[in-house]
């Protein structure tokens, strides 16, 4: 039997046992204690022994206990006893600790259940290393704050309010739910929120009313995607109200045809022209609201808000009371966002991210089942391969650009593999991160994600 077959450096094998489905393996620690742990003194004689099971990895696709036989002590100095501390061993799970560092790393990717049944613990033991894993993963990351930032909407389980950085394409948190005291709660504990200069959001008072509170400085600014998607609804409204009207053959034929009405004219085949221009001849009202439905696309075209808000105002005159109460959520979000709405005509948010958020989320209903939602964000927080890790290497261009040597601009990011740059001097932040031993990252980049979950990776 090899010497080194536990390959754990502080223990001695002293004998292995094995059937079917388990490794029980015998072994003595090394390390035998050099002083009492209550009054130093370094007179101690043995007092007894005791064989102490311990959980190791599994090998050979076998479960592996180890059986340790551990020493008891009594110190004459002061005439109490002990047990010998066992090195590399967790004791409150009775588990080697590089068991339960495994355990946690792969309970990202697996149910609880599979990983339980493969150590030969019980489901909740899988659990609670788990959260044990991910508490300690939180303690020592920090997400770099986003100088963009993004919150939208997610569906775990239910709605979650998920924080992204809109320039490095991440994801840096998921909160339980979309309460303005969750997002408050999130923001003020962040640090450097002072350099978050813009906010991107849908239309949530909540979240406006949260960033409005704790973050004075930034601006806040409704995403086109999320205000154009209501002129296409308004438009599916006005069809499916005109169903009533219509023959079971035309119904169908509608049906059939929603998807060339939800195009963009730009888009339109000779096909979809044709189709296209008999239902609107022929249907007054279907005609107007893509009419409308085109146009309002088109005020996204403007170049400042002065000139999109005059677009609006003219575009709003064309609705007639026939299709007014189909555009009604479309024209309320409108007016009652304003400010926010135009915000976006002087810092367009890319629409890369946009694209790529949803696809995430349309990704996302293939994830959920049979986690927690804890389980679920630390999977998408926390997974190895999504992960952008900070690079210390300033981009000269990046800081002429920005006129200012501010974090979000002086750093990149860069996937896993990094590149091997030359260290600038460090900055106070990453001075702060070094001495703790933090380790700062960017996220989980979003389009990893999408295809670890297609993939069935995650
Ligand atoms: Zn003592």
């Amino acid at each position: 039997m090899p010497p080194d077959l536990l390959n754990l450096p502080s223990y001695r094998v002293l004998g292995v046992d094995e059937n079917e489905h388990d490794y029980r393996i015998s072994a003595e620690s090394l390390d035998p204690p050099k002083e009492c742990p209550h009054c130093h003194s370094v007179h101690l004689v043995r007092f007894g022994r005791r064989d102490q099971m311990v959980r190791d990895l599994p090998m050979h696709g076998k479960r592996v206990g180890l059986y340790i036989d551990t020493r008891r002590y009594r110190c004459q100095a002061c005439a109490k006893t002990f047990y010998e501390a066992l090195p590399d061993i967790d004791d409150k799970r009775l588990m080697t600790i590089r068991l339960t560092a495994w355990m946690g790393k792969q309970a990202i990717k697996r149910t609880f259940s599979s990983i339980a049944d493969e150590v030969g613990c019980t489901e909740f033991t899988s659990r609670a290393v788990f959260s044990d894993y991910v508490n300690e993963l939180e303690r020592t990351t920090r997400f770099e704050t986003p100088t963009w930032m993004g919150i939208d909407e997610i569906h775990l389980i239910k709605p979650r309010g998920v924080i992204t950085n809109i320039q490095n394409n991440t994801i840096v948190e998921l909160l339980k739910n979309r309460n303005k005291d969750t997002l408050i709660n999130y923001l003020s504990n962040l640090g450097n929120k002072e350099n978050i200069q813009y906010v991107a959001m849908d239309m949530w008072a909540p979240y406006r009313d949260a960033c409005l509170t704790v973050l004075p400085q930034a601006r806040i600014v409704i995403d086109k995607f999320h205000v154009v998607k209501m002129a296409n609804e308004a438009m599916e409204k006005v069809r499916k109200g005109l169903r009533d009207r219509l023959t079971l053959k035309e119904k169908r034929g509608l049906m059939h045809d929603r998807c060339v009405l939800l195009k963009r004219e730009h888009d339109l085949t000779d096909g979809d022209s044709l189709l296209l221009s008999g239902w609107l001849k022929n249907y007054e009202e279907l005609g107007l609201a893509y009419r409308l439905k085109e146009d309002f696309f088109k005020i996204y075209d403007c170049v400042s808000p002065d000139e999109a808000q005059g677009s609006y105002l003219m575009w709003k005159q064309r609705v007639t009371p026939a299709i007014a109460e189909a555009f009604h959520d479309l024209i309320c979000a409108w007016d009652n966002w304003t400010p926010w709405v135009l915000e976006y005509f002087n810092h367009p948010v890319t629409s890369a991210y946009t694209e790529s958020l949803n696809n995430l989320i349309r990704v996302m209903n293939r994830l959920g089942r049979g986690y927690s939602f804890e389980a679920l964000r630390a999977k998408i927080l926390f997974a190895e391969g999504a992960r952008k890790r900070l690079n210390t290497k300033p981009i000269r261009k990046n800081r002429e650009m920005n006129g200012s040597p501010e974090l979000g601009f002086a750093l990149f990011c860069a996937p896993d593999a990094g590149t091997k740059a030359r260290k600038p001097r460090p900055t106070k932040l990453e001075k702060s991160i070094q001495m703790e031993n933090l380790e700062l990252n960017c996220g989980s980049d979003i389009s990893t994600l999408v295809d670890l979950i297609k993939n069935g990776l995650l």
